[in-house]
């Protein structure tokens, strides 16, 4: 604490104008928000940008509808349909935002400042920055998520695929292909052939399930008539290291997912865990029924990574310069109004903080519908406190204001709601594990529950032209089947 990283000499971003008073004549305060994914722009989506000068900062020049990413690299939906981008929705803001497109390097809570620069290419690329540069905040919101967690496995980064960002899905799809056009060349008993018509996901969470299901049924409905010769050996492997997948879903369900995917001739490996990976093959340790544990090496030809959330270097940073903070591990701590631990005008969402509840979109979307809440009150209060300064002559006044303020300065504690979860299985099939107000738990799994899905993604996606493409996307694949082009 105490040491600066604003250098007077660099250029200011933040020179760009805003204006600079509320109606009544009250400065208006700098609201800095960090990221654009669920938590930021839930957050910007619900509030009144009249009342703060609001800049927005991430390399991320739109916001990704994580729901239907496993969707997007089997082409079922078009990446475009599930995107939006940031300035489309600070154009529709009532007051003026200003959006940087680049990643903050440093938080300083000691002089209000964050620093920033360009980092990476659009496809996840390192780039030479050029142009680092600060701007001050009165109020800061860091909504920057997580980054993808290898656990420390060796030669994951290197050769594994993920499915966490846009570009993820488009380089899924590409190698996927890729494999099966190098297959089609090898003769029918190569067990090179064999090796690239296996793909491996790792992590049995909703999203490798649902990417599992989403290439099988690619497989199936697909590439069976498109490659009729190479369909029936494509393989696709789920492996978990715990003794279930989708651990969140009631056992009923679970059991359920797992027999739907022993149908669709998806090769489920439970109580796998990967130790190792290189350029063709998976290490992983089994757990043996008697407890002892046996290693197997798994070729393969496409590796998908499609587990784990690490805490990104900004948060690790911002850790050691807030005593509080000091034992925070995997995300920032959190009092009941998510105002970070130790600071008065740091406030977090999402992933990239440590509460009781799961990193799930759900949880950084009400976060952020609640952070907008907060900071139409404290907007509130401070004008209050403005007007209070002005009338310190007239008792009467003063006496009214006082108590607007004490009304004002209440806001109840951030609560989440559980509306329960949904995930794809693929085979047309999706589970549900839904709460309803509290008093009824209904769970369901089959066809019904899949037209459920697909209704209750859409309703989720934010904007109306969104949802129009992906039910466009949707009907096209009805029709059409998806394609093969890389
Ligand atoms: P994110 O949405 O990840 O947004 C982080 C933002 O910060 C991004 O815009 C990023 O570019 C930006 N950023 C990163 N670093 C910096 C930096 N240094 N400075 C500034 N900005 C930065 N949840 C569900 O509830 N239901 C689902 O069905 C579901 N499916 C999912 C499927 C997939 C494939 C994935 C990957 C996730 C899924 N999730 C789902 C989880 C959900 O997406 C996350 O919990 C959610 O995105 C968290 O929101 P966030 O705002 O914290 O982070
Ligand atoms: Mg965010
Ligand atoms: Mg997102
Ligand atoms: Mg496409
Ligand atoms: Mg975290």
């Amino acid at each position: 604490l105490g040491y600066s990283i604003y250098d007077e000499s660099k250029p200011k971003a933040n020179q760009v104008k805003h204006s600079e008073l509320t109606p009544s004549g009250n400065k208006k305060k700098n609201l800095v928000i960090l990221g654009s994914g669920w938590g930021s722009i839930s957050l910007l989506k619900n509030l009144d940008t009249t009342l703060y000068n609001v800049t927005i900062i991430s390399p991320r020049n739109y916001f990704l509808f994580t729901p239907l990413l496993p969707s997007v690299p089997t082409g079922t939906v078009d990446l475009k349909s599930i995107v939006e981008p940031v300035r489309t929705i600070t154009r529709r803001s009532n007051g003026e935002v200003i959006y940087i497109e680049a990643e903050a390097t440093s938080i300083d809570p000691a002089t209000k400042t964050i620093t920033y620069k360009h980092t990476k290419d659009h496809e996840g690329n390192p780039v030479d920055s050029r142009f680092e540069t600060s701007i001050s905040y009165d109020y800061l919101v860091v909504g920057v998520g997580a980054k993808v967690g290898t656990f420390g496995t060796p030669g994951v980064d290197k050769h594994a695929c993920f499915l966490k960002e846009g570009y993820d899905s488009t380089k899924i799809r590409r190698k996927l292909l890729d494999c099966i056009e190098q297959a089609n060349l090898l003769p029918e008993d190569d067990p090179e052939r064999k090796r690239l018509l296996t793909t491996i996901v790792v992590g049995g969470g909703p999203t490798g399930v649902e990417l599992a299901g989403e290439l099988q049924d690619y497989v199936e409905q697909d590439l069976s008539r498109w490659v009729p010769t190479i369909a029936p050996q494509i393989k696709v492997t789920l492996l978990e290291a715990m003794p279930k997948i989708l651990a969140m879903f009631d056992k009923t369900l679970i059991d359920y997912a797992a027999q739907i995917l022993a149908e669709s001739n998806i090769d489920l490996q439970t109580n796998t865990m990967v130790k190792k990976v290189d350029e063709t093959n998976v290490y992983a340790s089994v757990k043996q029924a008697d407890g002892s544990s046996k290693m197997v090496t798994l070729p393969y030809g496409l590796l998908v990574w499609a587990t784990g959330n690490a805490t990104r270097e900004v948060i690790t940073d911002l850790f050691k310069k807030i005593p509080e903070q000091a034992n925070a591990r995997r995300g920032l701590l959190l009092d009941d109004y998510l105002k970070v631990q130790g600071s008065d005008d740091i406030y977090a969402l999402g992933d990239c903080t440590f509460t009781k509840y799961a990193p799930t979109a759900q949880v950084a979307h009400q976060e952020g519908v609640y952070l907008a809440e907060l900071f139409h009150n404290l907007a509130k209060v401070d004008e209050l406190k403005f007007e209070l300064s002005k009338s310190v002559l007239d008792t009467e006044k003063t006496n009214k204001l006082n108590r607007k303020l004490t009304r004002a300065s209440k806001l109840e504690p951030f609560k989440y709601v559980h509306f329960g979860a949904l995930a794809y299985i693929g085979s047309e099939k999706a589970i549900a594990d839904l709460t309803w107000k509290d008093w009824q738990t209904f769970q369901s799994g089959g066809l019904f529950t899949y037209i459920f899905w697909k209704t209750a993604y859409v309703s989720m996606c934010l904007s109306v032209r969104n949802k129009v493409l992906v039910c466009v996307d949707w009907s096209k694949t009805a029709i059409f089947g998806r394609d093969t082009s890389n």
